[in-house]
């Protein structure tokens, strides 16, 4: 029988909908027609979000060899309880929900372990713009490709700009979807870009921005709107940054290239750290991974934990404009596998 379900798009962190069909064999998706944010579209990577979830794990790892879920989650404890709680350290990721997140954190406050969420050098900042807000400015600064990797947002911006917004594009690449359409266009860093657009910003303009040169440029960009009284959206890489960066400051690569060096067991949750941070992961003594899939983390790893992924998950994600949305479980996938709020709780019992 053909089943269809709403959940969120886990792809980036405009947080659109998207529906799920099912037959019983085979997977899809479909854009959801009435989803406020993105009105019955989706972008390719979000009608492709699905495909990495074919290939799932469910057994555990230790070692390489699989082994049930019971003798990994021994095995995590021993760990744990061998080492100096301020030599552990926790990633936890915008790929989690705000529920695992709360879990996380918890975990790692109850047991005085380090906890980094990192944002690729970027931060949270209150009271962002709305996508509406972004439609009815006169002027869109754009900083990135979001017309490319958030088409979502880039959509209002294309609004924007046929309503008669001024668009200026800055961005570190020289070919870029954004500059099609934009009326000025630069490959400034992202201070210089700041500092040169500084005269024009005002109230009836908006920010929009998806990546950063350093840590320090998110303020420079943040304190320029705010003292324009211009309206600024972060576009993050993943679906609950924002969410991510409520529960704790993010940590600049700096910081976290520093708590690495000092790490001797390292948790990661649904992250992929390995592939994305420039660090010599394979020199953390230990390396512990709870995914849904396997990852370039988790081909690293000491112990894997299968857990459960997006398409069988509940909870909420937290939006690029801090819009809370809930979703439910829209396919089963592997019926026994468990969230990482149930494996914190039996870590947390053998501690
Ligand atoms: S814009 Fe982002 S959230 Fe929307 S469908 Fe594309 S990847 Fe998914």
């Amino acid at each position: 029988m053909v089943e269809i379900k709403h959940t969120l798009c886990p792809s980036c962190s405009v947080g659109c909908g998207v529906s799920i069909i099912t037959d019983g064999n085979d997977i899809g998706t479909f854009p959801y027609k009435r989803h406020p944010v993105n009105e019955g579209k989706n972008c390719l990577n979000g009608r492709n979000s699905i495909e990495i979830y074919k290939n799932r794990i469910t057994d555990a790892i230790v070692s390489n060899s699989q082994t049930d879920l019971d003798k990994a989650i021994d095995e995590v404890s021993k760990v744990l309880k061998s080492k100096d709680s301020d030599k552990i350290t926790v990633i936890c990721s915008g790929n989690n929900t705000n529920e695992e997140i709360e879990a996380i954190k918890s975990f790692a406050d109850t047991n005085n372990f380090n906890l980094i969420v990192y944002a690729d050098n970027m931060a949270d900042f209150d009271e962002p713009a709305g996508y509406d807000e972004v439609e009815s400015s006169s002027k869109v600064f754009v900083i990135g490709d979001i017309l490319y990797e958030n088409p979502l947002v880039g959509r209002r911006i294309v609004h924007a700009k046929q309503n008669g917004a001024e668009i200026i594009a800055n961005d570190k690449k020289t070919k870029s979807v954004t500059f099609n359409i934009a009326d000025e266009c630069s490959n400034m860093a992202v201070e210089d870009f700041i500092d040169n657009i500084a005269g024009k910003l005002d109230d009836t303009s908006v920010i929009v921005i998806n990546y950063v040169d350093s840590f320090k440029d998110f303020d420079h960009v943040a304190d320029a709107a705010k003292a324009a009284g211009a309206k600024l959206l972060v576009m993050y890489s993943k679906c609950n940054t924002k969410g991510a960066l409520s529960a704790a400051d993010a940590k600049s690569a700096d910081e976290m290239t520093e708590m690495l060096s000092g790490t001797d067991v390292l948790l990661v949750f649904n992250d992929d750290v390995a592939d994305e941070f420039d660090f010599d992961f394979k020199s953390v003594p230990t390396l512990i991974s709870f995914v849904p899939c396997i990852n370039e983390t988790a081909k690293i790893s000491q112990i894997v934990i299968p857990v459960k992924s997006w398409l069988e998950n509940e909870g909420s994600f937290t939006n690029a404009m801090g819009d809370v949305q809930q979703f439910a479980p829209a396919a089963a996938i592997s019926e026994d596998i468990l969230s990482e709020i149930e494996i914190i709780g039996q870590i947390q019992e053998k501690l």
